[in-house]
């Protein structure tokens, strides 16, 4: 079976471990990818049930809502236990290989593999290991064998030497705008009975905004957010090495400053 001709494919999926993790570190690129008219999609590998706030309903809804923000066509969880991600599970890896298989995309964002959060690490390597399989005809889930044509790691709270940056400056209010939708995860009252947690800090989000203007800053734009690839990046356009598309070669600097 092929995908679905309702549901045409993404240009680009961005793999998160719990919901909020792919808001966090690449809202901006995804809703910079919609605005300028690509699909694109979020594949949760799990419902974050083992999180101190919120309950896994409760982050579904504000997952939805988040995406909404960002213009997201689609967003997917495949359902996997929380502290319980395993990339060499086969069962883990065929739930992953399906989704990629539906939504075909061209880019698959994953998290960057030196991370704080052990799940976000096993995310990373379950991403890569299910990309390979979903290529092979031999790995049978009923539909055609499909292979992202590129992979790249997006930043958490470990940084890394980016291979590109991505002008964000016109999306980072929607960026922001989405991690808020996450309110069980970031809002604390004065009533609050759960834990407070490293995301309830107060500054949390400042700190997000502080990156990815320190990135931003590193290309020449306002915001950016940081992206590592492990091979060398094809280039076929060259316009995109003159500025493609900001009007602007890379590192020349915003015009409003
Ligand atoms: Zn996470």
């Amino acid at each position: 079976m092929s995908a679905r001709p309702d549901l045409p494919p993404v240009d680009l999926l961005a793999l998160g471990a719990h919901p909020d993790d792919v808001e966090l570190s690449c809202g901006g690129t995804l809703a910079c990818f919609a605005r300028r008219g690509h699909r694109t999609g979020i594949l949760d590998l799990t419902r974050g049930e083992l999180g101190s706030r919120g309950t896994a309903p409760t982050r579904d809804a504000e997952a939805e809502a988040a995406a909404a923000v960002l213009g997201v066509a689609a967003r997917r969880n495949a359902g996997l236990p929380d502290g319980g991600l395993d990339p060499f599970d086969p069962d883990q890896r065929l739930a992953v290989v399906r989704v990629l298989r539906e939504l075909r995309p061209r880019v698959l964002l994953l998290p960057w593999r030196e991370v704080r959060h052990p799940d976000h690490a096993h995310a990373s390597a379950l991403g890569e290991e299910a990309a390979f399989r979903a290529g092979l005809h031999k790995v049978e889930t009923g539909q055609e064998p499909f292979r992202p044509a590129s992979i790249l790691y997006y930043m958490e709270r470990y940084a890394f030497e980016p291979t590109l940056i991505l002008d964000v400056s016109a999306d980072h209010g929607r960026k922001l705008e989405a991690i808020r939708a996450f309110r069980s995860q970031f809002e604390r009252s004065d009533d609050d009975t759960e834990p407070a947690t490293y995301l309830t800090r107060p500054g949390f989000l400042e700190s997000i905004a502080a990156r990815d203007r320190h990135y931003g800053e590193l290309a020449g734009f306002t915001f950016g957010e940081p992206f590592r690839a492990r091979g060398a990046l094809a280039l076929v356009d060259p316009a995109a090495l003159l500025g493609g598309g900001t009007g602007r070669a890379p590192g020349e600097g915003g015009g409003e400053r």
